[in-house]
């Protein structure tokens, strides 16, 4: 072997997101947000999920997981559905509204180039709203479990085309007391559904969870830069203003030691 080809081999390129495989509309939008790499957490569960594979993975808040499950789930839906409904294709699961509000802002922020249309079901919202929303085509459902449930058992949704269940921050959910709502959704949804967990820890009650929901997962798992940083020290000083904050700071700043 030449010193080129060793060389060469040693270099890993990092993927980008068009070696992915991703409908162009996706890609275009990805592009439009200034994103060309994907993080680690993408990298794996964007292929693995476009194979069809169910999922376990461990990754927080600021690993880039809401677009490692967003992305593959458009891809899946950029082609018609072979089942006459007008149920949701995608339903994702979360603990709080505001991190529902999050999905459905990612789900229609990636998915701007395509016709599509996201609801979110959310508790504290007023119910006639809900129901004028659930009754037109409905192509991504971003929900919280307990609204979700009221909505299922007035039969106000068809999840006879639903392919694919997320639940995120699985661990939250069930410290939320939402283990029985979370598996009588999971219930009501076709068996043939592909199912992705996405959660901060996967052991103890999770693991129980994805066995019960998840046919023969993948797992992966990524931590947060965040999660490194125990060398941290945190000091909190009292000042008396603006002026003797600055003479403090300047004092650390130019304190080495
Ligand atoms: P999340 O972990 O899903 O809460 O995402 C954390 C933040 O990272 C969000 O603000 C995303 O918009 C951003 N983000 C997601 N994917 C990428 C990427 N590949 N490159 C740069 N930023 C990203």
């Amino acid at each position: 072997m030449s010193i080129e080809n060793t060389t060469e081999a040693t270099i890993t390129t990092p993927i980008t997101f068009a070696d992915l495989g991703l409908n162009p509309a996706i890609l275009k939008a990805v592009e439009e947000s200034g994103y060309t790499i994907p993080t680690p957490i993408q990298a794996e569960a964007i292929p693995t999920i476009m194979a069809g594979h169910d999922l376990m993975a461990s990754a927080q808040t600021g690993t880039g997981k809401t677009a490692a499950f967003i992305l593959p789930s458009l891809h899946r839906i950029a082609e018609p559905s072979a089942i006459r409904s007008k149920g949701p294709r995608i339903l994702v699961l979360t603990p709080t509204r505001e991190l529902a509000q999050q999905v459905s802002d990612a789900a229609t922020k990636y998915g701007k180039n395509m016709r599509l249309k996201v609801v979110s079901i959310l508790g504290g919202m007023p119910y006639p709203l809900q129901n004028k929303l659930l009754s037109s085509p409905v192509d991504i459902l971003v929900a919280t479990p307990g609204r979700l449930i009221d909505h299922i058992e007035r039969g106000r949704i068809d999840f006879s085309r639903l392919e694919i269940l997320i639940m995120d921050e699985a661990d939250r959910m069930l410290d939320m007391g939402f283990i029985d709502d979370v598996e009588r959704i999971a219930a009501a949804t076709p068996a043939t559904r592909q199912t992705l967990l996405f959660s901060a820890t996967l052991d103890g009650v999770i693991g129980n969870l994805a066995q019960k929901l998840l046919k023969s997962p993948k797992r992966i798992s990524v931590t947060s830069s965040k999660a490194k940083h125990e060398n941290i020290e945190q000091r909190l000083m009292y000042v008396d203003d603006m002026a003797h904050k600055n003479r403090i700071l300047y004092h650390l700043l130019r304190d080495t030691e």
